[in-house]
């Protein structure tokens, strides 16, 4: 895993991006707009979408200047392509545009998976496969749309990049470039390692937050159950207001890393289950202190504070 800096010295002038092309136009693609907007380092931005309305919100919020209809059109000349559409419409898109790519445009997305985009992208780009470079930010919230766009979404947060051996280190320059000026640090990985790694950190919490939701909701009782929730449910059922359709699309992407998180997971869940059947209470507080060590670890590398603080 290789890590550089955000670089925010540097006139954005320097890196900027003459035509950005955007298909998808919602949290992930209208942020990546606001942010490269806010530092005068795009000229232009094409939208091109599936919702009018949504298009239609985002040009009225100044996140694009201009909604295509026509994706031939949109990615005509452009500097650079994002797609930030959900996963299982991914492939669709790199075909339609494939032929209408210039020479020195580069196309990069921003999928939470990475080895199904890369298959896509080396099918139906060909030649063109050697500019493509594929990315995603580790940086969201559940909400959707152009509306939820944020400028400040991506400062301090990172983007993992997953070239393969064929990319062009020149794209992938123009591609981080550009997500440093959204104030991203950039970390290179292998893209299976990324779908192990986020399927743990990442698919799974989600699966968990749905189905902690999704099992109160079908008791018969639950509009009492739920009136009766707090912090602990607050903590982890936020992220089941997410988007269903992103979150099949990752499940379907993501199948066998996904699986392998679930079995360890159930695994643990069966471990406690045992022992709370069989009254282990010390089986039990073993494990609850073994994760807070690991949580009061965890929580120390990644903000700096202690438990107690
Ligand atoms: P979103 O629902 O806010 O935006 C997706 C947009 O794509 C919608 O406006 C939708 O109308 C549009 N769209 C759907 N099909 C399309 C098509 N065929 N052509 C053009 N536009 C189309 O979703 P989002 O949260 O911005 O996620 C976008 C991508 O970013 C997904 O691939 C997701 O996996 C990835 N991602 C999401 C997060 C997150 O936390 N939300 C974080 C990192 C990466």
């Amino acid at each position: 895993m290789k890590r550089t800096g955000a670089r925010e010295s540097g006139a954005a002038r320097r890196c900027a991006v003459g035509k950005l092309a955007i298909f998808g136009v919602g949290l992930i693609g209208g942020s990546f707009a606001l942010a490269l907007k806010k530092r005068n380092a795009v000229a232009r931005v094409v939208g091109v979408g599936r919702s009018r309305a949504n298009l239609a919100a985002a040009r009225r919020l100044g996140i694009i200047d201009e909604i295509a209809a026509d994706p031939a059109l949109a990615v005509k000349n452009a500097d650079l392509v994002l797609l930030a559409v959900p996963l299982g419409q991914t492939a669709a898109v790199l075909a339609q545009i494939a032929p209408y790519l210039a020479p020195h445009t580069v196309v990069t997305d921003a999928g939470s998976t990475k080895r199904d985009v890369i298959a896509g992208a080396r099918r139906y780009l060909g030649a063109a496969f050697a500019r493509f470079v594929p990315a995603h930010p580790i940086a969201g919230i559940e909400k959707s749309g152009a509306q939820a766009a944020l400028a400040d979404l991506y400062r301090g947060r990172s983007l993992i990049v997953t070239p393969e051996p064929e990319t062009d280190p020149r794209a992938v320059r123009r591609v981080t470039a550009a997500w440093k000026l959204a104030g991203m640090r950039v970390i290179t990985m292998r893209a299976a390692d990324h779908d192990r790694v986020f399927a743990l950190v990442s698919h799974l919490p989600h699966l968990l937050s749905f189905a902690l939701v999704d099992n109160i909701a079908g008791y018969g009782d639950a509009a009492a159950l739920f009136k009766h929730t707090g912090g602990g449910f607050r903590d982890l059922s936020r992220i089941a207001g997410s988007s269903p359709e992103m979150w099949r699309d990752i499940c379907l992407a993501n199948r066998d890393a996904i699986l392998a998180a679930l079995d360890g997971y159930l695994g643990a869940l069966k471990l406690l289950r045992g022992m709370v059947e069989a009254s282990d209470g010390q089986g039990l507080e073993a494990r609850f202190a073994a994760a807070r060590a690991a949580h009061a670890k965890w929580l120390v590398k990644k903000t700096g504070w202690r438990t107690g603080d």
